[in-house]
């Protein structure tokens, strides 16, 4: 029996080494990689401006405590609120964290402005917030909160609105915020329109609640631009990130603008770990090399070729996919049925794919793809269809 929980169903291998786009394993064998660890590893595997710089900090100094400057956490935060609509932030080392922080500004800001009963946050059906307890009652569905009761209150969770002016309906006077992530990741790379953006960002402003988009997911370049929100030309008061920003390296972060962080005085929150010395040389490094190596317009340029490439399979295999869906490398290949069968098939076809709700595979390559490694998931994943329509006429 192993000693560990047996909260995962592993495929049987174990990756020793890692390089770019591929890992490999304990004989050998290439794996293509277009799963990034579920989107973490943006600049794929050991890139070598990321390895230079965990062996520098790690050579001067790991942790000290948020009970002394961090330099690092000071440089981080300012570049970060330079490229977005975050005046403050507070460093986490995982995205659960950053949302579980951002529940809290939530509550602390109508607590502190004379609302205290202003505490439901709107969430949505399909939603992936994270594994805590409040983050499973934002998710709220019964695979994640089935035998953790009593549920976190003070979420209420909608459909999925095709019109999200439907929302307003479900405002209260107990509403406090909407968290809304801007494409679904776990849910299956579900898109919520632009307009639909705007009529959330319209009705929080309308109603003075908040509104937080979860890119824990969608962030750090994945969609082509470094937050997915940027595409609707509106921002969000409190934004949770993980995942791609630490490239690797466990770093999650809640921005929010001033008018709420402020209420997060001394005392009210913290973390041991949250923005230690070597996560900061990391966050400081992957936003070096998104620029240096103008990682958005590779994300936008290979996506482009990436996406032609799906909706061709989709057209050859239309009894086995139904669609191709999402955003720059956010994409979803969704089937006929249960993805299973097809991701196991595909990793015996040495690629890495994930799976989601919504009979959906993702397609989350690093963010410094080239054409060749296109080519390539093209050409396994042209196999592993064949092998599929195979297997089902043997059945
Ligand atoms: C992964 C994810 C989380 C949770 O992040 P953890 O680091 O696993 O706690 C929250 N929200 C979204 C959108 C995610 O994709």
């Amino acid at each position: 029996m192993s000693s560990l929980l047996p909260t995962y169903a592993r495929m049987g291998v174990g990756f020793v080494r890692g390089s770019g786009s591929h890992l490999y394993d304990s004989i050998n064998t290439k794996y293509l990689d277009f799963g990034s660890g579920i989107a973490v590893n943006c600049l794929g595997h050991c890139h070598p401006k990321l390895v230079s710089s965990l062996k520098e900090q790690s050579s001067i100094l790991w942790h000290t405590s948020n009970m002394y400057q961090i330099p690092g956490q000071e440089k981080l935060a300012n570049r970060l609120r330079d490229l977005t609509f975050a005046d403050s932030m507070f460093f986490t080392n995982s995205g659960a964290e950053a949302v579980e922080c951002a529940i809290k500004m939530t509550r602390r800001y109508h607590y502190a402005n004379g609302q205290p009963e202003k505490f439901r946050i709107i969430t949505f059906k399909g939603s992936f917030h994270g594994r805590t307890l409040s983050t499973i009652a934002a998710g709220g569905s019964e695979k994640l909160t089935k035998g953790f009761g009593p549920k976190v209150d003070g979420f209420d969770v909608l459909p999925f609105f095709t019109n999200m002016k439907k929302v307003e309906g479900h405002i209260t006077t107990e509403t406090a915020a909407i968290m809304i992530e801007p494409i679904q990741g776990e849910g299956g790379i579900r898109s919520v329109t632009k307009k639909n953006l705007v009529a959330l960002r319209e009705l929080a402003d309308k109603h003075n609640i908040l509104l937080i988009y979860d890119e824990i997911q969608c962030g750090i370049g994945r969609t082509g631009k470094l937050f997915c929100h940027e595409h609707a030309g509106v921002t969000p008061d409190i934004m949770p990130i993980a995942k791609g920003i630490g490239g690797g390296f466990p770093l999650g972060a809640c921005l929010a603008k001033n008018s709420i962080a402020k209420h997060m005085t001394l005392g009210t929150h913290g973390s041991t770990y949250g923005g230690n010395p070597l996560a900061m040389a990391m966050g400081n490094a992957v936003l070096d090399v998104l620029e240096e190596e103008s990682i958005l317009n590779n994300v936008k340029n290979m996506s482009a070729k990436l996406k032609v490439e799906l909706i061709n399979l989709s057209k050859k295999y239309p009894e086995l996919i139904d669609e191709v869906r999402g955003l720059g490398l956010m994409l979803g290949i969704k089937l006929q049925r249960d993805p299973k069968e097809f991701i196991a098939q595909a990793f015996e076809n040495k690629l890495l794919v994930v799976g989601a709700s919504e009979n959906t595979i993702r397609i989350l390559p690093p963010l410094n793809i080239t054409s060749e490694d296109i080519k390539e998931a093209i050409t396994k994943l042209n196999k592993t269809c064949i092998d599929e329509l195979k297997k089902n006429k043997a059945i």
